[in-house]
C-alpha cells in the first residue's frame, strides 16, 4: 500500500544524510517563513562544512553496492518513489505553496510535473546501452559502456522547490549515482518531503542525502563539495552569476557540471499571427508562478501592425488577474519570493518609466496584501536602454516591445548573453522554420507558451548553461563513457 502522509507530517527540519534525519553538527537553525505573510512555518538545520562532508561521505560509501543494483532494481525504487509524490500530491502541493508562494493549483501542478521525471526516468534506467564498435582490427574487439559519474551534487533554486530537485536525482538514482543535495534557502522543506517519500520507497542508505542551509553558511558547506575530488558532478539549477562561481570553484577537481541558469526570454508576435492564441501563450508563459520562471517571456516583441490591437487584447486579460495569498484558491497571482525578489521588480519597472515606458495596467506594490505583492503589469513602449531588457525582471511584468521587421525581430530577441527559452506566433511555414532555426536558445515554443515535459530536452545555450534534463538525453550528463579494447582474441 501506498502511503499518505498528513501536511505535517511531511515537514523535517532535519539533514538527511546516511538514512538517517539528524541536526547541523553545530547545532544551528535557521527559519523557513511564508511569503505571504512572513509567518514562521519551522526552523531547519543550518548545515555548515561538517554536515556537507558528512554527506559526502555517507555517499561515497553507499556508491559501491549501489552502482552494482541491477537497473530494474533501481527502476522498481524510482516506481515507487513516483507513486508515493504522487498519492501525497494534496500535501506535497500544499507545502510548496505555502513555502514558495504559487497558487494552490500550480503547487498541485508542480508535483505531478516533478512526479513525471521520476516515472520517465524509472523507465530510462532500463535502456542505458552501449555500443559494440564495428571491427577495425583482426584480433581486437571495441566497445563503449556508459558508466554512473560517481557522487552528484545537486544544487536548487526555489521558484521549483519539487520539480528542480526531483529531475536531478531521478536521472542520477536511475544510472546509479549517489547523490549530496542541497536546496535553496527559502524553500527546503519541500526538498526534505521528497526525500522522506524517497527514504519511504526503499532508497538505501546513504543514495540520497540532503543538507539544508542559509545562504550565507550553505555557501561554505558547498564550497566543500567544491573541493572534493570524490564529487564527480555539479548539478545546478539558478543565476549565471553563482552558476560561474561553481565552475571556476569546481575547476579544481574537474567535475562535469549540468548548469541550468538565468535566461532572458523572448516572445515574438508577427503580425500573421493568431493574436488571440498569442495572448493566451503569453498569459500561460509569462504568469506562471508570478513570473517567476527561467523560461518566463521577459522579452515582448509585437509587430508594428498588431502592437496595438495585441496591446489591448493582453491589457483586458491581464488587468483581471486575481493577486492574493496561495491559501485562497481564486489566487492566479501568489507573492514574489521574498522583499528582495519585489524591489527589483518595482526597480525595474521604475526605470523603465524614465526611459519612456508607459504602464497600460499594474506597475505598482500592493502593500493591502503584503509586502511580497505585486501587481500584475503590462508596459507599452519599452527599449533596449531599460534594466529589464538587459536582465531577468523574475516577476509579474510585461514590457511590450515594438518591431518593423522579421530581421529586426531576430536580431533584438538574440540581443543577449542568455539563450535558454524563445517563443513566436506565426501562421506562416517558411518564417517559422527561418525564425525557429535564427534564435539562439535552448528551447522554442512556436505558436505555443507551455513547452516544458519530461520526454522533452530542458536547457539552454550561451550563458544560459549547458547539459540537458529530461527526455532520453537527460541521462547522459550523469554518465561517463568507457571504451574497452579486447585484444589478442
Ligand atoms: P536565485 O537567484 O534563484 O536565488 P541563486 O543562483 O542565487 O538563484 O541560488 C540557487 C541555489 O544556489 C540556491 O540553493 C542557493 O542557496 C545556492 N547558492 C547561491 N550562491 C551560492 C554560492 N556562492 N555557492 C554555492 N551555492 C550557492
Amino acid at each position: 500500500m501506498t502511503r499518505t502522509f498528513a501536511p505535517e507530517e511531511l515537514i523535517r527540519t532535519e539533514n538527511f544524510i546516511g538514512g538517517r534525519w539528524v541536526p547541523a553538527s553545530d547545532g544551528a537553525r535557521f527559519a523557513v517563513t511564508d511569503p505571504a505573510d512572513g509567518k514562521l512555518i519551522a526552523e531547519v538545520a543550518d548545515s555548515h562544512v561538517a554536515d556537507a562532508r558528512a554527506a559526502t561521505d555517507a555517499a561515497a560509501a553507499a556508491l559501491p553496492a549501489w552502482r552494482e543494483t541491477l537497473p530494474k532494481e533501481r527502476a522498481e525504487i524510482l516506481r515507487r518513489w513516483h507513486a508515493l509524490i504522487v498519492a501525497n500530491q494534496d500535501a506535497l502541493g500544499a507545502l510548496i505553496s505555502r513555502e514558495q508562494g504559487k497558487p494552490l493549483s500550480e503547487g498541485r501542478g508542480e508535483v505531478a510535473y516533478g512526479a513525471s521525471y521520476v516515472a520517465w526516468f524509472a523507465e530510462e534506467a532500463t535502456r542505458v546501452y552501449g555500443d559494440l564498435i564495428p571491427q577495425q582490427h583482426r584480433g581486437k574487439r571495441m566497445s563503449a559502456i556508459k558508466e554512473p559519474i560517481g557522487i552528484v551534487a545537486a544544487i536548487t533554486p526555489w521558484n521549483f522547490p519539487l520539480a528542480m530537485i526531483a529531475r536531478k536525482i531521478a536521472p542520477a538514482l536511475a544510472v546509479g549515482c549517489t547523490v549530496i543535495g542541497k536546496p535553496a534557502e527559502d524553500t527546503p522543506l519541500t526538498a526534505s518531503a521528497l526525500v522522506l517519500l524517497a527514504q519511504e520507497a526503499g532508497v538505501p542508505p546513504g543514495v540520497l542525502n540532503l543538507i539544508t542551509a542559509s545562504r550565507g553558511r550553505g555557501i561554505d558547506a558547498v564550497g566543500d563539495w567544491l573541493q572534493d575530488g570524490r564529487v564527480r558532478k555539479i548539478t545546478f539549477t539558478g543565476s549565471t552569476a553563482v552558476g560561474k562561481h561553481l565552475a571556476r570553484e569546481s575547476a579544481g577537481t574537474l567535475k562535469k557540471l549540468s548548469l541550468e541558469l538565468g535566461g532572458n526570454a523572448p516572445f515574438i508576435v508577427f503580425d500573421d499571427a493568431d493574436l488571440d492564441a498569442a495572448v493566451a501563450g503569453l498569459l500561460v508563459s509569462k504568469f506562471r508562478n508570478g513570473g517567476q520562471t527561467c523560461v518566463c517571456p521577459n522579452r515582448v516583441f509585437v509587430q508594428a501592425g498588431v502592437y496595438e490591437r495585441f496591446t489591448a487584447l493582453l491589457a483586458e486579460r491581464v488587468s483581471a488577474m486575481k493577486v492574493g495569498p496561495a491559501s485562497d484558491a481564486s489566487t492566479q497571482i501568489g507573492p514574489m519570493i521574498n522583499s528582495k525578489a519585489v524591489d527589483k521588480i518595482a526597480r525595474h519597472v521604475d526605470d523603465a518609466l524614465t526611459h519612456g515606458a508607459r504602464v497600460v495596467t499594474g506597475g505598482k506594490r500592493l502593500p493591502e496584501l503584503g509586502p511580497n505583492f505585486y501587481a500584475p503589469t503590462v508596459l507599452a513602449d519599452a527599449n533596449s536602454s531599460m534594466l529589464l531588457c538587459g536582465e531577468e525582471t523574475f516577476g509579474p511584468v510585461v514590457p511590450l516591445f515594438r518591431f518593423e521587421d522579421e530581421r529586426q525581430a531576430i536580431e533584438e530577441a538574440n540581443a543577449t548573453p542568455y539563450g535558454l527559452a524563445s517563443y513566436f506566433y506565426s501562421n506562416d511555414m517558411k518564417r517559422i522554420e527561418r525564425v525557429s532555426r535564427a534564435l539562439e536558445t535552448g528551447l522554442v515554443g512556436i505558436n505555443e507558451g507551455a513547452i516544458s515535459s519530461e520526454a522533452a530536452p530542458f536547457g539552454g545555450v550561451k550563458e544560459s548553461g549547458y547539459g540537458r534534463e529530461g527526455s532520453k538525453y537527460g541521462l547522459d550528463d550523469y554518465l561517463s563513457i568507457k571504451y574497452l579494447c579486447q585484444g589478442n582474441l
